[in-house]
């Protein structure tokens, strides 16, 4: 089945997936291992895509709603490539979850408008808080919004070029940070965005070959259920913002 857009249609979510209401996911609750790229669409996406699409790896891609305004287009490429879309926030605010629920819920609402006027009627299922500041109204928010919250169990800190740099050095501590902390079901977290990335790109230029052939990972997207594609749709129907 094809999705409104013409784009592919999205795995079905695993029989055991540990997304529980109310909750955030640190881990895929399958034997699965996602990635996943924050902050973008930016700079590096292209790359990354580009890496990605040669290993035959689909990914998730947590959005910044300015960014999405910026670039569109590189939302319809990842969207195109059949990886799997999250919600994070407008402008990357660190304290969305703790102002008022209109506020969350307006800033949460706006990223996803911004998201289906690149790409109509396209799943949003995931949101991750800027800076994993979670609190329960962003969570039930979130919730309220049909998007289940995800966190992560593996840290590269590839945003610190503070600490690591860009370079040898930044590209060696993801490669490691990944290598020691990666287990079947982890959630991976990087950038694509937000910054200078290519040590991001770099370095997976080695770990994707390595979870894939050494380890015998499987990476997986996060899932889209129908019921969640569907009602995405409809609100976007509803907005007059699909084609027929
Ligand atoms: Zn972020």
């Amino acid at each position: 089945m094809k999705a409104a857009s013409g784009l592919p249609e999205p795995a079905e979510p695993p029989a055991n997936a540990t997304f529980a209401p109310g909750v955030t996911a640190k881990t895929t609750g399958t034997d699965g291992v996602a990635l996943t790229f924050d902050d973008g669409p930016g700079d590096q996406t292209m790359a990354i895509l580009n890496l990605l699409r040669a290993s035959g790896v689909k990914a998730t891609f947590c959005l910044i709603g300015s960014n999405v305004r910026e670039h569109p287009e590189l939302v319809q490429a990842i969207v195109r490539d059949g990886h799997t879309l999250c919600n994070h926030t407008w402008m990357h605010d660190l304290q969305l979850g703790q102002r008022p629920t209109d506020v969350i819920r307006s800033d949460m609402q706006r990223t996803n408008d911004e998201i289906h006027r690149a790409v109509p009627g396209v799943a949003i299922k995931y949101f991750r808080h800027p800076g994993g500041a979670w609190t329960a109204a962003a969570v039930s928010v979130a919730e309220e919004l049909g998007m289940t919250s995800i966190d992560w169990d593996v840290d590269p800190l590839d945003w610190d070029t503070g600490s690591y740099g860009v370079g040898p050095g930044m590209v060696n501590h993801i490669i490691d940070s990944v290598k020691q902390g990666v287990q079947p079901g982890s959630i991976i977290l990087s950038h694509d965005g937000g910054g200078d990335r290519t040590s991001t790109v770099a370095a997976y230029q080695t770990l994707l070959p390595y979870l894939l052939q050494e380890r015998h990972l499987r990476l997986v997207p996060l899932p889209t259920g129908r019921m969640v594609q569907q009602s995405a749709q409809q609100s976007a129907q509803q907005r007059g913002r699909l084609p027929n």
